[in-house]
């Protein structure tokens, strides 16, 4: 989170997701479908989680073998510490011995690229429930993720356990075929089978590149960017995309 919330920001935010509730009740009334978008890493979860439960489980697996990791670890708390890339998060933490990062970012993706640690991530403040509402409104949710299919298990575990729609009528998932598949191929690749599917009324999207290719793909729906982590190499976002800090709707 780098930009400065006031109360003004967070009425807009209140209302912007509001709209989208009241446009997606109004079309459900009137026997036409409407679709929600929404990317999972850094737009429904922190997943920075992941990475600190990955890191503490090298570093008690490999202990002898790295002591600064090791010593990193001890008494970490704070989580602003995670940054988007591995390599950036082991420079934060002052592990900086060459052959000591190129082991841990390996052993550090085998296990994040896996089932197995996906219920680490933590769901955003207000996701669960506003997707639960988006859900009941008569959306179909749509999980939209660079995930790939290899993850499948572990992603539908996780968004179980946290009480979001899946698997039941009304909702999607749609993960990447292949692991290599770049996200942005992929999400522009989708647009056209979305199109046949129905009218996508909202794009919720925390990469700017992502946004600006959804928002472009689909004019009418409403496009918003939950100011989490992203690419440090991103481009600008274009115009017309509410920014949005979480998912809470505060009266
Ligand atoms: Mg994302």
């Amino acid at each position: 989170m780098t930009e400065s919330w006031s109360p003004e920001r967070q009425a807009a935010q209140n209302e912007q997701l509001q709209q989208v509730l009241e446009r997606i009740r109004s079309k459900t009334e009137n026997d036409t479908s409407s679709l929600a978008i929404f990317d999972l890493d850094g737009t429904l979860f922190d997943n920075r989680a992941r990475t600190v439960y990955i890191l503490r489980e090298i570093a008690d697996q490999f202990e002898t073998r790295l002591p600064t990791l090791v010593e990193a670890l001890d008494g970490f708390e704070d989580l602003s510490l995670i940054q988007y890339g591995v390599g950036a998060t082991l420079d934060r933490l002052g592990v900086a011995d060459p052959a000591e990062c190129a082991f841990i970012q390996e052993q550090w993706a085998k296990r994040f690229f896996s089932d197995e640690y996906q219920r680490f991530d933590i769901p955003l403040p207000g996701a669960k429930s506003f997707v639960c509402k988006v859900h009941e409104a008569g959306a179909t949710v749509i999980y939209l993720t660079g995930r790939d299919v290899n993850m499948l298990v572990g992603l539908t575990e996780s968004l179980r356990m946290y009480g979001f729609p899946v698997g039941i009528v009304g909702t999607m998932m749609l993960t990447k075929k292949l692991f290599d598949e770049e996200d942005e191929v992929f999400k522009r690749n989708v647009g056209a089978y979305l199109k046949r599917l129905g009218e996508v009324v909202a794009i919720f999207e925390n990469e700017p590149a992502n946004s600006n290719l959804l928002k472009k793909a689909f004019p009418g729906a409403a496009s918003f960017f939950v100011l989490t982590q992203h690419r440090p190499d991103a481009p600008a976002l274009e115009g017309g995309i509410h920014k949005i800090r979480d998912f809470r709707i505060r009266r």
